[in-house]
């Protein structure tokens, strides 16, 4: 059989990014991909007779605009939706919204506070500059920190560099944002709870922390390297995200890549410590010169490679390697608009643009940090931190005309459930609770209970909205794996704490895109500079693997 130039295992985002820049380079890359459709995290299902959503992610990342160019996505129709509102925070007073326009939010919040007023426009400019001196970051291969190159050093002093002429005041902050906890930073810039509470949610969105864990700043700063703000943009894709990768996989093919679905790798074929191709689900056995995956490390590692074909130490790292999911989603068919019980005299019903991006759940620090707790404990929470989006509102595409699809991203839901509701169940607000009660401990006789759980939380803001669901579809933790590979149900392949961050993502032996296995290399989520839809490690990775080529 002929051998492969190049085989990428996931047609995920980064995966069709990279097999784009790979096919552009004059190879020849087969991408195979397990489930029916391409796109990985970022795809469009219809989940009700006639109700379409973005399953998984919601909103861009953004994609890196280098991508955006060299793919020529306007070519293949893609079209974003930036809505004017970011992120608009519920709680039973009068929402706080955070604009597109800095100096509009600022307006707005001067009817709370004319100090956190005059704080967000200071807030916004910081992280605009600390985001601009560290985006080469993003695009920067992490230097082996065993043994750095001389071209790992110059790029490195470049950044250095770069941060340097920040000047002291943002080069004290910037060093030490890293490892803050997000509710310490939220309080040194703002007094309002509810404001904190928005801060905080990007240090935490998707993470197995709360608020007041350590370092749960740093995703601020990765943020604001790649969208120019620490707190993110909302930026929906027309059609939902599966149109982006479907016009990421058409890109690719006509640039000469080949896509394979319903094509699931079984086991990746390692001869003499070089990678010598993968063996399919149904045995069929694909030769290859250059693997390279874009499943996350735990799939690549511990699933796929042998046992044998790395050092024990290195396979450790791997089983070490972090990747405890805490999502659910819960996407609602709605037959309208639900009524939401802050909107008060002066706001008309039919001004629906709070609700054309993302609303916050959460109403300050301590609600985050309690709704994490459940998750420490190994249960739900029932009062979960909640980041909803109606895309419907920009995009009534996806739905029957006059109806709304309505997605919830809920945490805390923990992958790995202890079998006990909690006394966080009973009674939050006194701390009295009923005992611990034997409850079952997998996600397949809870989904149900998990779905109820997280409409109850938000009927408390929506009061009329059970009466207007037609259909429900419930992802638990479980779900994100097994029906989209993602180990432990981990959105960003991995926690992406301080340890697992840059030249050590996923892990120091495989930071660099290169495993030990010659001719394998990684290219999503779980290497730098990590989750969200930027494509900068499918990016990064096809550059590395070209270089190799070429050498
Ligand atoms: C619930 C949820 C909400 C999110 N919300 C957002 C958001 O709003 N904004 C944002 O920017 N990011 C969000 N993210 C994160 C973002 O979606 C991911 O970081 C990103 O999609 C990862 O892309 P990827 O290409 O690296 O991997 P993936 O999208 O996970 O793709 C990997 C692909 O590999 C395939 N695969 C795995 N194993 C095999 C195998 N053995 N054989 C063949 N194929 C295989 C999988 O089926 C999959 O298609 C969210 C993620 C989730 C899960």
């Amino acid at each position: 059989m002929n051998k492969r130039d190049i085989i990428i295992i996931g047609a995920g985002h980064n995966g069709l990014v990279a097999a784009f820049y790979l096919a552009k380079a004059g190879l020849k890359p087969l991408v195979l991909e397990r489930r029916s459709v391409v796109g990985g995290a970022s795809v469009t299902e219809e989940f009700h007779p006639g109700f379409r959503c973005s399953t998984l992610a919601t909103s861009a990342g953004p994609l890196l605009p280098q991508i955006i160019n060299d793919l020529q996505l306007q070519k293949y129709n893609v079209e974003f939706i930036k809505p004017s509102v970011q992120v608009c925070a519920l709680n039973h007073g009068a929402p706080i919204c955070i604009y597109d326009d800095a100096e509009r939010t600022a307006g707005e919040l001067t009817k709370l506070s004319s100090k956190d007023a005059n704080s967000y426009s200071d807030f916004v400019a910081t992280f605009e500059r600390i985001g601009r001196a560290l985006r080469p970051l993003l695009t920067m291969t992490p230097p082996d920190i065993d043994a750095p190159t001389k071209s790992e050093l110059w790029h490195l002093g470049k950044l250095g560099w770069k941060i340097r002429g920040l000047g002291k005041k943002d080069e004290y902050r910037l060093l030490r944002y890293g490892p803050m906890a997000v509710a310490d930073l939220a309080a040194e810039w703002f007094a309002n709870e509810t404001l904190r509470a928005v801060v905080a949610a990007r240090g935490i969105f998707g993470a197995f922390a709360g608020p007041w864990s350590a370092g749960t700043s740093a995703p601020l700063l990765l943020q604001a390297a790649i969208s120019g703000n620490a707190i993110s943009p909302t930026i929906f894709v027309k059609g939902g995200m599966g149109a982006l990768t479907q016009a990421l996989a058409k890109a690719a093919t006509d640039a000469g890549a080949e896509i394979r679905t319903n094509a699931e790798v079984k086991s990746i074929e390692v001869k003499e410590d070089r990678v010598a191709g993968v063996v399919l689900a149904n045995d069929e056995s694909i030769p290859a010169w250059t693997v390279v995956s874009n499943g996350d490390p735990g799939v690549t590692f511990t699933k796929l490679l042998d046992y044998a074909a790395v050092t024990p130490s290195f396979r450790t790292r791997a089983q070490n390697y972090r990747s405890h999911g805490v999502v659910a989603m819960v996407h609602l068919a709605l037959s309208s608009l639900p009524k939401f019980s802050y909107r008060t005299a002066n706001r008309s019903e039919r001004d629906n643009e709070e609700f054309s991006g993302r609303l916050h759940i959460g109403s300050d620090i301590d609600y985050l940090e309690r709704a994490f707790d459940a998750a420490k404990y190994g249960d739900f929470s029932p009062k979960p931190f909640m980041e909803i989006t109606i895309p419907t509102m920009g995009d009534p595409s996806l739905a029957p005309s006059g109806a709304h699809v309505m997605s919830i991203h809920a945490q805390f839901a923990p992958y790995k459930l202890n079998g006990y509701a909690r006394v966080l169940r009973a009674d939050s607000a006194t701390g009295a609770g009923t005992p611990e009660a034997r409850v079952p401990s997998d996600w397949d006789s809870r989904r149900e209970e998990l779905g109820d759980a997280i409409v109850d939380a938000l009927t408390e803001y929506a009061p009329n909205l059970k009466a207007l669901i037609v259909g429900r579809r419930v992802l638990t933790p479980l779900d994100l794996e097994r029906t989209f590979g993602l180990t432990g149900g981990h959105i960003h392949h991995g926690e992406m704490s301080l340890d697992q961050l840059f030249a050590f993502r996923p892990f120091i032996g495989a930071a660099q895109y290169r495993t030990p296995v010659k001719g394998l290399y990684l290219c999503g989520a779980g290497t730098h500079p990590g989750g969200g839809v930027t494509g900068a490690p499918g990016f990064n990775a096809s550059r590395e693997v070209i270089k190799d080529l070429k050498r």
